[in-house]
């Protein structure tokens, strides 16, 4: 059967890893600590000592940690699972990185022989358990095609934006423009509750206007009833999202992108408060009064 070396396995690739075990993958697991990879163990994956360990034979090895720094980690370090890897290896990067690191990781990782496909994902940790994510990918056309039998356990869809890279553009847009909203609802909602309105007429009234996309309808119920349990997506992760996105505006565009630099300011303050809070707890952030000590 085929071989995959699956490392980083936190809320995401913790399911992900386990769908290759469900497609019948012989898999080979890392993560920094060991004890998010027991039950996987249990149910049949070879627990691997390091990133260089677990690419000993496999066919493909995909990652998905949580920045650059963990992704340059995992894969060019000295027990980097590029040290181990066979010329022709599929190398599939899931983790949401910045542009600039997934072209120089794609020249470094081509330079050693190996195939490198940007695949950033959208869905929450829910999909990435059940392989209902969604792929966003850049890669070269042949290479995609060799993929496809790895990338077919994660996901329903699969959006090719182009050559490498484009995947990534196309994940750091998505996700500063919900930062953008995710920010805008914590201060559009905060506003209305220091002035006194009946925030569940303003739900209903956010529910049926123009302004309901699926980010302030998924949000902005939880918010006003400050319900966070189940952190999917934490305050840090949107925060390194945002900033990646706005270096890449900055690399693009010649005005200052307004609206990313306020959110990137918006999640530092939410990350230096909570790092692994969800990230709809930017409503505290925003919501204390003018009287409110500071
Ligand atoms: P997470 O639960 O915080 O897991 C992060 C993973 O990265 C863990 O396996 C962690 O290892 C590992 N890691 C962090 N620093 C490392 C380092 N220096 N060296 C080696 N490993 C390191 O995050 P997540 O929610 O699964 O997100 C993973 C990636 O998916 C991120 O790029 C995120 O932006 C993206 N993403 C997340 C979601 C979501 O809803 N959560 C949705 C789409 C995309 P330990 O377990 O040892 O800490």
């Amino acid at each position: 059967m085929a071989q995959v070396a699956f490392i980083g396995l936190g809320r995401m690739g913790h399911g992900m890893a386990g769908r290759y075990l469900d497609a019948g993958f012989t898999v080979a697991v890392w993560n920094r600590s060991k004890a998010k990879a027991e039950d996987l163990i249990a149910r049949g994956a070879r627990w691997a000592t390091s990133p260089e360990d677990a690419a000993i034979d496999a066919e493909a090895v995909v990652t998905m940690v949580a920045d650059d720094e963990a992704s340059r980690a995992v894969w060019l370090t000295r027990d980097g699972a590029a040290a181990t890897m066979k010329a022709g290896t599929i190398a599939i990067e899931c983790s949401t990185v910045s542009y600039n690191h997934a072209i120089d990781q794609a020249r470094e990782l081509r330079r050693r022989g190996l195939i490198y496909i940007d695949s950033p994902v959208a869905g929450l940790p829910d999909a990435a358990a059940s392989g209902k994510l969604t792929l966003l990918v850049g890669a070269e056309p042949a290479d995609l095609e060799r993929a496809r039998p790895y990338l077919a356990p994660l996901s329903t869809t699969i959006r090719h934006f182009g050559a490498v890279g484009t995947g990534t553009v196309y994940k750091l847009i998505n996700n500063l423009m919900g930062a953008i909203q995710i920010a805008g609802i914590a201060e559009g909602l905060a506003i209305a509750e220091q002035a006194g309105l009946d925030m569940k007429l303003v739900l209903e009234a956010i529910e049926t206007g123009v302004a309901a996309s699926p980010q302030v309808l998924r949000h902005s119920k939880r918010m006003v009833a400050r319900n966070f349990s189940g952190a999917t997506f934490t305050a840090a992760l949107r925060h390194k999202d945002a900033a990646y996105a706005v270096a890449l505006a900055e690399s693009l565009l010649s005005d200052v992108p307004l609206m990313g630099r306020a959110a990137v300011e918006a999640y530092a303050r939410a990350t230096a408060h909570a790092p692994d809070d969800d990230e709809g707890k930017m409503i505290e952030i925003v919501s204390r009064s003018k009287g409110a000590a500071t």
